[in-house]
């Protein structure tokens, strides 16, 4: 059997590791101190023990509060609602958006069984209710899930007087906001556009 194969293995579970990329990760594993692999282990256990949700956007954190909303230098009127923590990572690479925002956890999509009940839709509007914001932007994928996603939100959102936009894309339907480059992405946030009633 080859030696390297339960390695190898575990790898390919990662995204984007095929069988060479996993094979090339095991070798350089192999080249370098027993002490530097377990450092690199030591740090995937302990980052996935420590990361909580934050308690007002759902991103990522490592406390109750994340730094994204613990950051007061934040415009605190503008939220800008998202599927998943690594679309806020998307945003924040381009520099451009300064606001607050909203992790739903996901996009409707019935046919995977994932029903709005599904998502942080009830906090998302306690959370409107509450404080008082002007805008509400859409980041969402351009794709069947996103498109149904973001009328079903636009319609409960309509009586809560808010300036309800999305991203403009340069983007083909069916693309992901993680995988745009960030010129695409930071034009997209700064020509975004009113969702009409
Ligand atoms: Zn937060």
């Amino acid at each position: 059997m080859n030696p390297l194969e339960p390695l190898i293995s575990e790898l390919k579970r990662l995204p984007g590791v095929g069988d060479k990329s996993a094979q090339r990760l095991a070798f350089f594993l192999l080249s370098i101190s027993e002490k530097d692999v377990q450092q690199i282990a030591t740090t995937m256990v302990e980052t996935r023990k420590k990361i909580v949700y934050c308690q007002s956007c759902f991103n990522i954190s490592l406390d109750d509060t994340c730094y994204i909303c613990a950051d007061e230098r934040r415009l605190q009127n503008t939220l800008c609602i998202v599927s998943e923590p690594k679309d806020i990572f998307a945003m924040e690479r381009t520099g451009v958006y300064k606001g607050l925002y909203h992790v739903l956890g996901g996009l409707i999509s019935p046919l995977d069984g994932v029903h709005p009940e599904s998502l942080r839709i009830k906090e998302l509007v306690e959370r409107l209710q509450h404080q008082s914001f002007d805008e509400v932007v859409f980041a969402i994928n351009p794709t069947v899930e996103g498109d149904s996603t973001i009328m079903y939100l636009s319609a409960i959102l309509e009586s809560l007087n808010l300036t309800i936009t999305k991203l403009a894309y340069g983007l083909p339907m069916g693309s992901d906001i993680d995988y745009a480059d960030e010129m695409t992405l930071a034009k997209a946030i700064s020509s975004r556009s009113l969702i009409t009633k």
